[in-house]
C-alpha cells in the first residue's frame, strides 16, 4: 500500500492532509525520513509519525442500524449504500456482512474480517438470525406450528425456525439460514405478508437499542467475543 493511503487509512488524515504530513519530513519508514506519498510500505515496515509507531486496525467490527430505503452494498451509483453511513478511515476496506433487504432495518455487521464473514454467513455454522416480523394479518397457530417444523419453499425446506408470538400480528422469528428474501418467502408460504421487517439479533450480538437508525458503532470487546 502506498504510504500516504496507509497513513490516512490509518486515521492521520486526509489524502491531503497526510501528503503535508509527509512533506513536513515528519513520517518514517524504517527509522529513515521518507518525504515521498506514493512509496509503497510493506507489512513488515515500521511507520513512524513524529516518532510515534503507526499501524493500521487489523480487525474493525461496527454495528449499524440499518434504516429502510438504504441498500446493503459497497457502491451504488444510484442509491444511498450502508457504507455511505459509516464513518472510518479504512472504510474502503470494509464490507457489510451479509445483506438485508432495502427496506429491512436493524443489525446489520460491517468489517473488514472475512474468515469471520465466511465463517458466519455458512449454512453449516447454522448462526441464528432473529427478526421482528410484523404481518399483514394476524398469525394463526397452523402458520406457528409450520414455521416450527419447517415451510416449503420453491428452491428448499426452511430448518424448524422459532416463533415467538408479540401481538397477533407481530412476531420474532429466529432462522438459521439466511436465503434470499427468506423471511418474506416463508411468509408467503403460510399465507401471510411482510409489512415490517426488523433484525435484532444475529448469532449472540444484540442490536444496541440506544442506536437509532441510521447510526452506528464500533463493537466492545465483549460484544466481538460474541461473534466467534
Ligand atoms: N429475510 C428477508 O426476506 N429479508 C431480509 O432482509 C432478511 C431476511
Amino acid at each position: 500500500m502506498r504510504l500516504d493511503k496507509f497513513l490516512s487509512n490509518a486515521g492521520m488524515g486526509s489524502r491531503k492532509d497526510v501528503t503535508k504530513i509527509i512533506k513536513e519530513k515528519r513520517v518514517t519508514i524504517n527509522e529513515q525520513i521518507e518525504t515521498v506519498g506514493k512509496t509503497y510500505v510493506s507489512d513488515d515496515d515500521i511507520i513512524k509519525l513524529d516518532d510515534r509507531v503507526v499501524s493500521l486496525e487489523k480487525h474493525v467490527y461496527i454495528m449499524l442500524n440499518k434504516p429502510k430505503r438504504v441498500i446493503t452494498a459497497t457502491k451504488d451509483d444510484k442509491h444511498q449504500t450502508v457504507m455511505d453511513l459509516i464513518q472510518h478511515p479504512q472504510k474502503e476496506m470494509l464490507f457489510p456482512l451479509g445483506r438485508l433487504d432495502r427496506n429491512t432495518t436493524g443489525l446489520l455487521i460491517i468489517t473488514n474480517d472475512g474468515q469471520l464473514g465466511h465463517q458466519l454467513l455458512s449454512p453449516k455454522k447454522k448462526v441464528d438470525k432473529t427478526y421482528v416480523v410484523t404481518l399483514k394479518k394476524a398469525i394463526t397457530d397452523e402458520a406457528i406450528k409450520q414455521l416450527e417444523t419447517g415451510v416449503e419453499l420453491s428452491d428448499f425446506t426452511t430448518q424448524p425456525a422459532s416463533v415467538k408470538v408479540l401481538r397477533d400480528d407481530c412476531i420474532e422469528l429466529t432462522i438459521t439460514e439466511g436465503k434470499f428474501h427468506q423471511v418474506k418467502r416463508m411468509m408467503h408460504a403460510v399465507e401471510n405478508q411482510v409489512e415490517e421487517l426488523h433484525r435484532k439479533s444475529f448469532g449472540r450480538l444484540v442490536l444496541d437499542p440506544n442506536l437509532n437508525f441510521s447510526e452506528s458503532r464500533k463493537l466492545t470487546d465483549d460484544e466481538i467475543k460474541l461473534l466467534f
